[in-house]
């Protein structure tokens, strides 16, 4: 009999995946973890039922969220991640060789455990010597913090339950804080087209404008996620993201990049008409 996992997240439309096997199945304190191996998607990663990551499209995510804002901030030396216990976005920032701190807060150890033991190729980072792993949760993590990072990374999981707190306007205001003067926040910004996520979208936007001087939002075509269009959060004190891209040394030109590229940084931010009257753009 085939087996299928199935997200069954929105009521009416359902994300299902055909998986050979089952590798990972786990109850931390917080979720619960599982990994399954599939033809399409490769290994991918669900916590409470919600996918996560796929090998064969977290290189989308993860490149976006990491090399869009460096691209535009000119000195990054230290980098603040929370969530991320997948690895992928330490696995991007590791690419520079003048990033001297990340640190990454996770409420969740038993994720990276799991990831590291069954999605290497995402979570192969953790090891790197710049790398500082603290298990606890991001929000109480941030609040003591000034004037610290040069770049802040929100990937955590959806605005309900145990990523909640990372949509506050208490959290984007310790965010705000812990920046220094030149520092850019980047945030997973959910998905604009389904009803019950743009609303959540609207919200974040909102909060997101009300705490930083610069708020924009760029897409990507991340097919795993729902709907598979996906929004980022680029939130900073001082650079634009489209004035001050640094386009003749974009980073495709040192990095190995599979999605991001120069022309491509530029496009995510022109938005469809629907998502900028969503987000009161027009
Ligand atoms: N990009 C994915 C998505 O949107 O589907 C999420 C990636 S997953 C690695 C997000 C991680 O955030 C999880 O490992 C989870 O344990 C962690 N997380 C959730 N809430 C958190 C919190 N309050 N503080 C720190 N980490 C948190």
């Amino acid at each position: 009999m085939d087996l299928w996992f199935s997200e069954g997240k929105h009521q009416s439309v359902d994300f299902s995946i055909k998986v050979n096997q089952q590798l990972y199945s786990q109850k931390s304190a917080f979720q619960q973890i599982d990994i399954f191996e599939s033809d399409v998607f490769g290994r991918f990663l669900s916590l409470d039922g919600e996918v996560m990551m796929t090998e064969k499209d977290e290189f989308i995510y993860h490149e976006m969220m990491v090399h869009v804002p460096m691209s535009v901030h000119p000195d990054v030396k230290t980098v603040l991640v929370i969530g991320g216990g997948d690895g992928g976005v330490v696995r991007e920032l590791v690419k520079y060789n003048s990033i001297a701190l990340i640190d990454v807060v996770e409420i969740d150890e038993l994720v990276v455990r799991a990831c590291e033991a069954f999605l290497p190729a995402t979570a192969a980072s953790f090891q790197d010597a710049r790398v500082h792993l603290t298990f606890q949760d991001g929000l109480r993590f941030i609040r003591p913090l000034y004037d610290r990072y040069d770049l802040i990374i929100v990937d955590g999981t959806d605005p309900n339950g145990l990523g909640e707190v990372l949509f506050t306007k208490e959290f984007y205001g310790n965010c705000y804080k812990a920046l220094r003067p030149e520092g850019i926040l980047i945030n997973q910004h959910e998905s604009p087209f389904y009803q019950q996520d743009a609303i959540a979208v609207q919200k974040i936007h909102r909060k997101l404008t009300a705490s930083f001087p610069i708020s924009l939002v760029y897409q990507a075509h991340v097919p795993s996620y729902p709907s598979g269009h996906w929004l980022f959060g680029f939130s900073s004190k001082r650079y634009h993201p489209l004035a001050d891209f640094k386009d003749s040394e974009g980073a495709d030109r040192q990095l190995a990049t599979r999605y991001y590229n120069r022309p491509l940084h530029k496009g995510a931010f022109a938005l469809p008409t629907y998502v900028k009257e969503l987000l009161d753009y027009v």
